[in-house]
């Protein structure tokens, strides 16, 4: 999972990525609200942790956009800022929670776990779907129809990627540093052998759609 941090103030930005990482969870930190904007663009992510007084782009202008553009997207703001008529912009704009600062990291931590804690998972089966495609989360196998097909594992953390952001956009660079790590040359054409490997198993009904220069979409239905 990972998690930006649009925090313009080095010593919380500091504090917030070390404490995330110890937990586990790969960090992106922007020290403005524009760099912010473009990681989540271009490098993607899972939740994002948004201060509101940002150079360059204010954190209410930032988390406009992101709504516009990954609304499936959770943003927390955490803000100096406590006064109720912020408070109930940033929700009317689509923010998932707000916390004020100064905050206790545990506390921010236990705000998160909640906005990415998935139904599906508190079940001993885990389906992830779209349209007529289930992945079988335990058994690593996916369902296309009556059609069940094994996965390697890289197939199966593609597949499974692509199916947590179905109808979005995941760029060739996020499957990359998400599945295969950072280690990995960004001129690898390892992305698309195994997209093709996928969708060879999934046969022609297969809904991975590429998006040209953009990356590859799973169609919801
Ligand atoms: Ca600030």
């Amino acid at each position: 999972m990972r998690i930006l941090v649009i925090e313009d103030e080095p010593r919380i930005l500091d504090f917030v990525s070390r404490g995330l990482e110890a937990e586990g969870f790969s960090v992106l930190g922007a020290r403005d609200g524009q760099e912010g904007l473009r990681l989540a663009e271009a490098v993607g992510c899972d939740l994002v942790i948004l201060d509101l007084l940002l150079p360059r782009l204010d954190g209410l202008s930032v988390l406009r956009t992101l709504e516009t553009n990954q609304p499936a997207l959770p943003v927390v703001i955490v803000s100096a800022r406590a006064d109720l008529t912020t408070k109930l912009n940033g929700f009317g704009l689509g923010a998932r929670d707000y916390l004020t600062k100064p905050f206790s990291f545990d506390e921010l931590l236990a705000r998160i776990r909640v906005q990415l804690r998935r139904p599906e998972e508190r079940d001993n089966g885990y389906f992830l779907r779209a349209g007529a495609l289930a992945l079988d989360v335990a058994r690593r196998q996916a369902q296309l129809g009556d059609q069940v097909v094994d996965l390697s594992d890289r197939e199966f953390k593609v597949l499974h990627r692509l199916l947590e952001c179905a109808g979005e956009v995941v760029s060739r660079e996020r499957l990359l540093s998400e599945v295969w790590g950072y280690h990995f040359d960004p001129h690898s054409n390892v992305v698309d052998v195994c997209i093709r490997r996928l969708r060879k198993k999934l046969g022609p009904d297969s809904p991975i759609e590429t998006v040209r220069h953009a990356g590859y979409r799973l169609a919801e239905a």
